[in-house]
């Protein structure tokens, strides 16, 4: 079962910038800048109430991110939904015909392994989980 959005990822070109933007709209900071090396991006995160907000941009010009901007622009790049159990959701998922772009969970930001659906088999929205690390 997904239990909650946990966070919504947005892709952006320049984080610095971005992070000014975003301080302005909410009326506060971020709370941690994270490099994810494996993915080629840097994020960063506010907190809004339950829900954070995931700013991400590429380190690397051929990131994943950096072929969704050049695609479709920057925006709504993810929603992040909360799981207790990320392999269990995986092999449910899966058998519900969904389809998984990582067979094993791996390593994501702020504390969290996490797992990405491939939006083909979501109505187009990129989908991760995420479990906290224990
Ligand atoms: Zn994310």
């Amino acid at each position: 079962m997904l239990k909650k959005i946990e966070h919504i990822g947005i892709a952006v070109k320049s984080l610095e910038s971005s992070n000014e933007l975003f301080k302005k709209l909410f009326g506060k900071d971020h709370y941690k800048i994270e490099k994810v090396e494996s993915e080629g991006v840097s994020t960063s995160f506010f907190m809004l109430g339950e829900t954070k907000i995931e700013l991400v941009a590429s380190t690397t010009p051929d990131s994943s991110i950096a072929k969704f901007i050049e695609k479709k622009g920057e925006g709504i790049h993810h929603i992040a939904y909360a799981v207790d159990d990320i392999v269990a959701e995986m092999d449910r998922l899966k058998k519900e015909g969904f389809e998984l772009i990582h067979q094993q969970p791996k390593d994501g930001a702020d504390n969290k392994i996490i797992c990405f659906l491939h939006p083909k088999s979501t109505n187009g929205v990129l989908v991760e989980l995420c479990q906290e690390k224990k």
